[in-house]
């Protein structure tokens, strides 16, 4: 299919097709994975020719190769950005896009729901470096105006926040920062680039770790920044000071994942649907915080802006004494506790958002508990919650007796 013809389809034929050139590779449907440091050239006049493209072409292993670009050809186009660009993790893309946009005196504008390591990479590095940070109320829509200073040059968001998935009005806090000629950074792992387009909400420069549903089988480690077109080259040189690039089997990975990840979205969303909803009728439960759940915080805003779910989302408990939840997670058949998320398999994870706030204070009743939801079949990840809480009990009895 033709380049021009295939940008006019729509998102799931994008995603089973863009970036894949069968003709330059002996009609193989997938690309090859081209391990390559040198790249050489018959002639100086070649040479000069190809390097004359900044940020073009094959022309050294780190600036990638054509398996690299199949993968950014394919995510700028399903997100709607101008180009992709591929390092070796979530957070290297998070930290080259910072990096791009502010020096020494300059201020930056952080959701107080961020990732952590973004946190830290904000608090340890960035202030180390003289730059201010600042974190603001994930809910602040166009208040963020009032935040804005003159050295303001990012405004960053993540929505749905980590742990607490508090979905952030992203269309207005663009036109705010906008308004001062600020930067719009956002990480939208949870969004992927197919459910949340960011370009048409206002983003300038889309961060995800493709780590999670991208790869989306817990097997890679990969990150992607996808920008506008007035964001690219400051995004792309930062790359390319800093030294990051992909290994080339983990990008093929990516590639590999993205082109089944529409059909398992669809599966974790009803899935996480199926769970969240036992879930929201539970007495131990006294949130539930999946935006794609009526009546769930922030349901309203991710109606507007999205165009469907994942898989994760986190559950407040009531207030529940440690040893009681440490039993409940400790006997999970199905749930594997562990870090990252957006693969096959289910996970639950104990989260402590309240270490994780300085502008905003967590105020959930109780323990906080995040999920991924996989792929099994969601009756026997009921069935397997119903028994952790059924642990969790008999041990708050068994204290309570003592
Ligand atoms: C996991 C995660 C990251 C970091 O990705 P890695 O590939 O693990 O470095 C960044 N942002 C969010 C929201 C994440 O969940």
């Amino acid at each position: 299919m033709d380049k021009e013809h295939l940008k006019r389809m729509r998102k799931d034929t994008l995603l089973t097709h863009l970036g894949s050139h069968p003709r330059d590779h002996h009609g193989a449907v997938n690309p090859p994975v081209y391990h390559a440091s040198t790249i050489t050239f018959p002639t100086v006049a070649a040479r000069d020719a190809a390097r004359a493209k900044k940020f073009e072409g094959v022309t050294y292993g780190r600036s990638g190769t054509p398996t690299t670009f199949a993968l950014e050809e394919a995510l700028a186009g399903i997100e709607g950005g101008y180009r992709a660009m591929l390092v070796s993790s979530g957070m290297a893309a998070i930290s080259v896009a910072l990096f791009a946009f502010v020096s020494a005196g300059d201020h930056v504008l952080i959701a107080d729901s961020v990732y952590g390591p973004c946190r830290n990479f904000c608090d340890k590095v960035l202030t180390r470096l003289g730059v201010q940070v600042t974190y603001y109320d994930p809910l602040i829509g166009a208040g963020i105006a009032d935040l804005i200073r003159p050295n303001t040059k990012v405004v960053y968001c993540e929505s749905p926040g980590s742990l607490t998935f508090e979905v952030q009005d992203i269309p207005a806090i663009a036109a705010a920062a906008h308004a001062r000629g600020c930067k719009v950074l956002h990480d939208n792992t949870w969004g992927t680039p197919y459910l949340f387009p960011s370009f048409e909400r206002g983003v300038d420069v889309s961060i995800h770790a493709a780590t999670k549903y991208i790869v989306g089988h817990s097997d890679a480690m990969l990150g992607a920044i996808v920008t506008n077109q007035e964001s690219f080259l400051p995004v792309r040189q930062s790359m390319a000071d800093l030294g990051y690039c992909a290994g080339p089997d983990d990008v093929y990975f990516g590639l590999r994942g993205l082109r089944t990840m529409a059909v398992r979205l669809k599966q974790h969303q009803e899935n996480a649907m199926r769970v969240a909803t036992w879930l929201q009728g539970r007495p131990e439960v006294a949130q539930v915080l999946y935006p794609a759940l009526p009546g769930a915080p922030g349901h309203e805003l991710w109606k507007r802006d999205f165009r469907g779910a994942c898989g994760l989302f986190s559950i407040v408990l009531h207030p529940a004494a440690k040893p009681g939840v440490d039993a409940m997670l400790d006997g999970m058949r199905i749930f594997a506790m562990g870090a990252s998320w957006g693969g096959f398999e289910s996970l639950i994870l104990p989260s402590h958002p309240e270490d994780l706030r300085t502008a905003t204070k967590w105020q959930g009743a109780g323990p906080v508990l995040r999920l991924h939801v996989g792929l099994e079949d969601p009756a026997d990840l009921i069935e397997d919650i119903e028994d952790g809480f059924a642990r969790m009990a008999a041990t708050n009895r068994a204290a309570a007796a003592e």
